[in-house]
């Protein structure tokens, strides 16, 4: 096993595939200039890298490029570390080991194994990102895997129905752990896995690899192509949201007032087949609103002044700024200054307990909690919500 530290291009990043192999003129925003982590990558490193050691433990796997950590010395290290990801990475480690022995139970050669190797690119020279996970097998004469672990709570799907194409950023990353081991190992099958536990969507596409090919030579080397001209087009759609210029862009601006536009008539005259039309357009017009407002308060927060807008506070909260203080001053006048106890959450109270004794001991005092509604297109994997018509009441 090799592992490497995560470096994901600027430009042509496979996790942002879907912007750039549509929209050519994004990979001159996307420059890296404005590149900026959020908590929600950041806890998705995280909890990769939890995961990665989880496995090179469980398999005990050999890193040529560093010492193998104890997990414990790993979790030290995550200052984003909770019960939530320490419950994903395990699920993932689980399912990366299960695939591993499948796999293994029908062939009598050990697979080759790749966690966290990062793939040079050769269709640029910023190109390159990192692989989750690689297997390949001699399954079926050859069958190479990737396994993506997604963190996000928005869908991830190994194929696309809608635009009837495999995911690109996994299709990448097949591409060239493929081009890495071709001469080594023949590969006949390609098998593309979102692994995506947090909305429990876990799915997959194979293909032959000459679809895999047919991929590089009609779609990627065209795409890059477009992006290497002197004026290089844009085309917004869904994915102007993963784009650095998704605020200022005047080509997004315009498809989403002219989605608006297109209502013709005051909302309050809409029909439901108005709404029915406008629905797959909202969360685009909801987030470009969402990304321009925040371009704007970050502009704002940097010194700069809008003509008809100024910075407030919201609402405060106060906060005890010195703990032992306050435990002082109470205990003198003889008031507890504690909380009350309070119970461990499920994740920690499964270990203290141990997995197969949960539901014996203190299962007849849990039920799952359902989570706020929200509308989706019917293609969600999630189940639809039973919900009571007024007139059923
Ligand atoms: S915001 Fe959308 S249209 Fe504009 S450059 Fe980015 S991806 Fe292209």
């Amino acid at each position: 096993m090799s592992r490497s530290p995560t470096i994901h291009s600027r430009k042509y990043s496979p996790s942002k595939s879907s912007t750039w192999l549509n929209c050519p003129l994004s990979t001159l925003l996307n420059d890296g200039s404005s590149q900026e982590t959020n908590p929600q990558a950041e806890f998705g490193t995280q909890c990769h890298e939890l995961g990665a050691a989880l496995i090179g433990q469980s398999l005990n796997l050999i890193d040529y490029d560093s010492e193998l950590k104890p997990i414990e010395e790993v979790i030290k290290d995550l200052d984003m570390y909770s019960e939530e990801m320490q419950e994903i990475a395990d699920g993932y480690a689980d399912f990366v080991i299960q695939t591993i022995e499948f796999d293994k139970k029908r062939t009598d050669t050990e697979p080759l194994i790749v966690i966290e190797q990062h793939l040079d690119m050769d269709f640029d020279d910023d190109a390159g990102g990192t692989l989750d996970c690689g297997i390949i097998s001699s399954l079926g004469g050859g069958t190479l895997t990737v396994i993506d672990l997604k963190t996000g709570r928005t869908p991830v799907y190994a194929f696309d129905s809608e635009s009837g194409l495999f995911n690109s950023q996994l299709g990448i990353y097949a591409l060239y752990f493929y081009k890495s081991y071709k001469d080594l190992y023949p590969i006949k099958k390609i098998r593309l896995v979102i692994y995506q536990p947090v909305i429990n969507n876990t799915n997959d596409y194979e293909m032959p690899i000459e679809e895999l090919l047919q991929f590089e030579s009609n779609v990627l080397v065209p795409a890059v192509k477009r992006t290497k001209v002197e004026n290089p087009e844009a085309h917004p759609g869904k994915y102007c949201r993963y784009c650095a210029g998704k605020a200022i862009c005047a080509k997004r601006a315009e498809a989403n007032k002219l989605v608006m536009q297109a209502l013709k008539k005051p909302v309050s005259t809409m029909i439901d087949a108005d709404i029915e039309a406008l629905l797959p357009h909202l969360d685009e017009v909801i987030q470009y609103a969402k990304d321009v407002m925040e371009f704007a308060i970050k502009k704002a927060l940097n010194g700069h002044k809008w003509s008809k807008y100024k910075l407030v506070h919201t609402k405060g909260s106060r906060k005890i700024t010195d703990e032992e203080g306050v435990i002082k001053a109470c205990e003198q006048v003889g008031i507890d200054p504690y909380a009350t106890k309070k119970v461990a959450g499920i994740t920690e109270l499964t270990k203290r307990i141990g997995k197969s004794k949960v539901d014996a001991l203190i299962g007849a005092y849990i039920n799952m909690q359902l989570g706020s509604l929200v509308l989706v297109p019917k293609s969600d994997p999630r189940e639809e919500a039973n919900i009571i018509e007024e007139g059923d009441k």
